[in-house]
């Protein structure tokens, strides 16, 4: 069985009387690059405090490499690094003298630091600015450096909490896949959190949509649109003719709709001008294809549209919908 990096079990945070995370269960593998995703305020930040042990959980449980994060979040500690949503560097320190306080107060002997950090500043592509005042650096170079302090401490787990917030399009491609590079070479376990769903997506082996304390579908990203919308997962517009020179006349289309609705996992069917829609729980088309000339019509076209990201994104994630 694969090893577990992270292992929640009905986790529960409430602030008063408002639920902040609601009997949460998730598991991340050793290695594998999850995304969380959710609109603001859905409790990503909370659960990850849990995870660290920074914050103290209601009820359920966390363990990280197999330790239980809030009985001693200071071995947890050791085990992962942590990018929160704002960073703090000293400004008018380098980046190398920044990356060096760090190493120091993680108690990394100072040959080896220094070592280490200038091989991870040029891992993360700051090399020629690494004597430059952190004053003097771009938010996406700000970033690479909060990912810089997190792999000094060569840690088993990484968890970034909205690592792409103010990142230019171009920076949030290029900090995704260096993370994503990172990890597969050194085989780090990364969590990350966003309210972008369109950015993570790209990156993750596996997602989970997380709303309002809620994790309402989790897996790879074509498998979520199915959970989210079980009922009609697809909808196939067909049209259809009669075809005039033929001498058998078709069957009666009343007959041929309930022929439609017998085959397995069609929810609904709708004739329209000259065609039909059909919603289904998966993928018909080469069944209504071959029914359609088996019934002796024409098919004009068969399209099919497949819930998506787009659709996961206007249910769930624009702001107002959620307030
Ligand atoms: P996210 O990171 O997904 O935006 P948070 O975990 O920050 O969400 O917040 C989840 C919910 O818990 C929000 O409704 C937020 O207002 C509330 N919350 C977060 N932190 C606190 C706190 N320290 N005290 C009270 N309520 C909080
Ligand atoms: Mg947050």
């Amino acid at each position: 069985m694969a090893e577990k990096s992270i292992d929640i079990k009905g986790l529960t945070k409430k602030y008063g009387e408002h639920i902040a995370v609601d009997n949460l269960n998730l598991t991340i593998e050793k290695g594998e690059i999850f995304g969380l995703l959710g609109p603001n305020g859905a409790g990503k930040s909370t659960t990850i405090l849990m995870i660290l042990g920074l914050t103290e959980v209601d009820s359920g449980s966390v363990k990280v490499c197999g330790i239980d994060s809030s009985r001693y979040p200071l071995e947890v500690k050791r085990k992962v690094g942590y990018l929160p949503e704002d960073v703090g560097f000293y400004n008018d320190y380098t980046g190398l003298q920044n990356l060096m306080y760090v190493a120091r107060l993680n108690d990394i002997p100072e040959e080896e630091a220094k070592k280490a950090a200038l091989e991870i500043l040029q891992e993360v592509g700051l090399e020629d600015v690494k004597d430059n005042k952190v004053s003097s650096y771009s938010r996406g170079m700000r970033q690479r450096l909060g990912l810089a302090d997190v792999l000094i401490k060569n840690p088993e787990v990484i968890i970034l909490d909205e690592p792409t917030l103010g990142l230019d399009p171009e920076g949030v491609k290029k900090f995704l896949q260096l993370i994503v590079r990172l990890s597969r070479k050194k085989g780090i376990t990364v969590l990350f959190s966003s309210h972008h769903l369109h950015q993570i997506q790209q990156v993750c082996d596996r997602v989970g949509i997380f709303v309002k304390g809620k994790m309402l579908a989790e897996g790879k990203i074509s498998s979520l649109a199915q959970q989210l919308f079980s009922k009609n997962a697809f909808t196939l517009e067909g049209g259809i003719a009669t075809l005039t020179e033929d001498v058998e006349p078709p069957l009666p289309l009343k007959e041929m709709v309930q022929k439609m609705k017998a085959i397995p996992e069609v929810a609904h069917v709708e004739l329209v001008d000259n065609g039909f829609v059909v919603e289904s729980h998966r993928d018909v088309s080469a069944y209504l294809s071959r029914l359609i000339v088996k019934s002796g019509y024409g098919l004009n076209f068969l399209s099919k549209r497949e819930y998506g990201l787009d659709d996961i994104y206007y249910q769930y994630f624009q702001e107002d919908k959620n307030r």
